[in-house]
């Protein structure tokens, strides 16, 4: 398979070395991500709770690809038996984490899947934004196409993909911030945050935004939202 690789290396961030000693690289995003970065963050501000829909259906989705995978496959769900979602909230520090015990991403997938626009839904999407003129199109355009991965910037300031596919021995973060053209890849070596397998998204809300990281919330936005996934969706409470 031929795979186009359109996000491109740009440097080795000496700052950033972690504690192995392996330092985090940096690439640029593909120039149609960082528009498409710009229109979502500026036309849907007052549709922001989309992010948790949008989120959530890429767990689903991951999990429902390892489901399809381990039919004839049934070593891929070893290291961890159960799919399903789990979203905690940190409401102090306006932290929120989307872990799923999916499919995962290696480091080049994570480049070609958050770097890169390769979704039609996603391109298309891009599309009619453009030729909308309409100021109140947007929420049905929404609807229509689901605005991915990067509505996690409507309401966060940095955000972290920790990832762990079956196909690679390693566990990758992919940063990235808000109005930024670039991301970095880094291993993760943080013992306390590794994963068998899957994904798990941490959310640095913006100072406005803080407030989605309560329970009550989550859950009410899960029940409106979500409630078609297939996989259970565990939130909690926090504790104290
Ligand atoms: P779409 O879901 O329409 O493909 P997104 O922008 O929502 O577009 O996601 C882009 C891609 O990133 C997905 O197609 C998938 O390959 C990858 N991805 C996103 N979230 C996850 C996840 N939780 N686990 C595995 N892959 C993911
Ligand atoms: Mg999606």
């Amino acid at each position: 398979r031929n795979v186009p690789v359109l996000g491109y290396r740009l440097e080795s961030t000496s700052a950033a070395h972690d504690s192995s000693g392996l330092s985090a690289e940096k690439y640029e995003y593909q120039a149609e991500v960082s528009r498409l970065m710009d229109l979502i963050v500026n036309s849907l501000y007052s549709n922001k709770e989309v992010f948790l829909r949008e989120l959530v259906s890429n767990a689903s989705d991951a999990l429902d690809k390892l489901r399809f995978l381990s039919v004839t496959e049934p070593d891929l769900l070893k290291d961890a038996a159960d799919l399903d979602i789990r979203i905690q909230t940190d409401k102090d520090n306006g932290i929120i984490t989307i872990t799923d015990s999916g499919i995962g991403m290696t480091r080049q997938e994570l480049i070609d899947c958050l770097g890169t626009i390769a979704q039609s839904g996603t391109a298309k999407f891009l599309k009619a934004l453009k030729e909308s003129k309409d100021a109140g199109a947007d929420s049905n355009l929404i609807g229509q196409f689901g605005v991915g991965f990067y509505s996690a910037f409507l309401v966060s300031e940095r955000v972290e993909v920790s990832t762990k596919s079956p196909k690679s021995d390693r566990q990758y973060v992919w940063e990235g911030e808000v109005n930024s053209s670039s991301y970095t890849i880094r291993e993760e070596t943080d013992p306390s945050k590794l994963i068998p397998r899957g994904t798990r998204l941490t959310l640095y809300l913006k100072r406005d935004d803080k407030g989605f990281a309560h329970p009550e919330r989550i859950q009410r936005l899960v029940q409106n939202y979500s409630q078609f996934v297939s996989f259970p969706i565990y939130t909690w409470q926090e504790k104290g």
